[in-house]
């Protein structure tokens, strides 16, 4: 028999799988919660806001499945994963800013809706964090705990009281009338609680619950989950 030559596998990088709601303050805490673990930030609700951007662009309907299913071959999709350096591009176009505009946000969960949509982006979101080159990832969204990333070693999922989510939310949109934006979060939650439950922590999932603690102490919170998880201290 000759000798068995093998490789040892490329180290992956460790995953902190952050889910929650819009307005629970997920994507700000991640990225500092990174910063401080010198580890890299994956947004992945820019994905779905840039395949919505990229069927609006291709003069399609998100709420068309078939429409989004057809973009997806034409989807060439690129993110940062510096926390302090963030850009999306979709084709040769950035978008980062524009992904964030009113008609993209009430456009994104129709792609969101879609199977075909959430199984692309999801095998480009495991494609990022292992050709990552860092030694971590905390990755953010609504179903990275339970399909993402169900293995990771840290999953948490980041709360809010709904009025709290809907006054941060409106403090990030300034110049946007206050009772509209709480409709339109209330909107899209409840259309988005129809395709993954990022409400209700799955087995082993930690829950921080931000409604009565400032960016600080949410931050701190998801750190001392992290420590623990990973038996640092
Ligand atoms: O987090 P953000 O508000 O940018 O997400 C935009 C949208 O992308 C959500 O409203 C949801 O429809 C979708 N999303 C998702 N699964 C994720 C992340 C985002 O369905 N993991």
């Amino acid at each position: 028999m000759p000798d068995t030559v093998t490789t040892p596998d490329p180290v992956q990088p460790a995953t902190v799988a952050i889910d929650g709601p819009a307005g629970s303050g997920k994507s700000s805490v991640s990225k500092q919660v990174a910063r401080m673990l010198g580890y890299g930030f994956l947004d992945t609700g820019a994905a779905y806001r840039a395949l919505a951007w990229h069927v609006l662009a291709r003069g399609d309907d998100t709420a068309d499945a078939d429409a989004v299913t057809g973009a997806l071959d034409t989807f060439d999709y690129a993110i940062s994963l510096d926390p302090d350096d963030h850009w999306v591009r979709v084709g040769d176009t950035f978008v980062t800013a524009e992904i964030r505009e009113p008609r993209v946000t009430a456009a994104v969960s129709g792609v969101a809706r879609v199977s075909r949509a959430r199984e692309h982006v999801t095998a480009l979101f495991r494609a990022l964090v292992a050709a990552s080159g860092v030694p971590g990832v905390v990755v953010e969204g609504r179903d990275i705990t339970t399909v993402v990333f169900p293995d990771a070693p840290v999953r948490i999922l980041l709360t809010a009281a709904p009025e709290v989510r809907a006054a941060r939310r409106s403090a990030e949109l300034t110049g946007e009338d206050a009772a509209a934006v709480a409709e339109a979060l209330h909107r899209r939650d409840a259309s988005d609680a129809q395709v993954v439950d990022f409400l209700t922590a799955a087995p082993g999932v930690v829950v921080v619950d931000s409604t009565d603690l400032d960016f600080d102490r949410t931050v701190d919170a998801v750190i001392d989950v992290v420590r623990t998880a990973t038996g640092e201290n």
